[in-house]
């Protein structure tokens, strides 16, 4: 069950099983379980199963990979499958992060193909769409946003729209410590709500979408009271336990 505010975790490549343990520890006894939100982790895939048994009974929060393949099973050395990912403790996959897109070439349709294999194994599917800082300056970002997003869904039945979560991340703000104002974040997402009310009706009112990009302890706040926003998604300020335990309250 999400409960709206989302926290959600990406360590991204940091914390390999040994560390995945302590950071688990330490992070369960900052942060007390809590029914009116929902935190969530995405370690990397080796370090998924030791931040599950780490976890114990702590099921509130919940745990996620960062990618999946688009196929089951084969000869793709290095890749990690839906199955297997679920089978290690995920119940979320990030889909077509900007690392991904950017660094590894992942394309819109990479992230539909990903978008509808996590659903056949039942991990909810993150879309992370957003705009590079050339296309902002171009005035192109909304339509890059709404392509990523339409494409990204095309693959699935309006029906199964309900249950993904959508992240606005522009590529700009990720990493760079410089995150979007409240209103450029909401914007964003007003433009996403109205895209989704379009595809899939009054059902994609359940749908959350969460901002990312360079939230830290200091403006957390701010951009999770923005219109629109119903939770983060944070890499670099999620990495020390006790400053995540920190947003996670906010
Ligand atoms: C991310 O990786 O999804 C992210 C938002 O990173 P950061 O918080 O470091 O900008």
């Amino acid at each position: 069950m999400i409960q709206r505010p989302l926290f959600f975790a990406n360590w991204k490549m940091n914390h390999g099983p040994t560390e995945a343990r302590a950071y688990m520890a330490a992070f369960l006894n900052f942060f007390s379980p809590r029914t009116d939100r929902t935190v969530a982790m995405f370690p990397p895939a080796l370090s998924l199963s030791s931040a599950r048994d780490a976890r114990g009974d702590r099921t509130d929060i919940l745990l996620g990979v960062q990618n999946i393949h688009t196929q089951v099973k084969g000869a793709f050395t290095g890749e990690n499958s839906a199955p297997m990912a679920r089978d290690a403790g995920a119940t979320l996959s990030l889909v077509g992060h900007s690392e991904r897109r950017h660094v590894f070439g992942e394309t819109n349709l990479d992230a539909a193909r990903k978008l509808s294999i996590a659903q056949q194994f039942s991990l909810t599917p993150v879309l992370c769409v957003g705009e590079t800082l050339d296309q902002r300056e171009l005035g192109d970002a909304e339509r890059v946003v709404v392509e990523q997003l339409q494409i990204g869904i095309d693959q699935i039945e309006s029906s199964a729209l309900a249950s993904i979560i959508i992240a606005y991340e522009p590529v700009w703000a990720i990493g760079t410590g410089r995150s979007a104002t409240p209103e450029d974040a909401s914007a964003m997402h007003r433009v996403i709500r109205a895209m989704l009310r379009q595809l899939a009706g009054e059902a994609s009112d359940s749908v959350p979408i969460l901002y990312g990009g360079s939230v830290n302890v200091k403006n957390a706040e701010s951009l999770l009271r923005a219109d629109g926003v119903d939770g983060l998604l944070v890499g670099s300020a999620c990495l020390d336990p006790e400053a995540w335990a920190q947003i996670c309250r906010t």
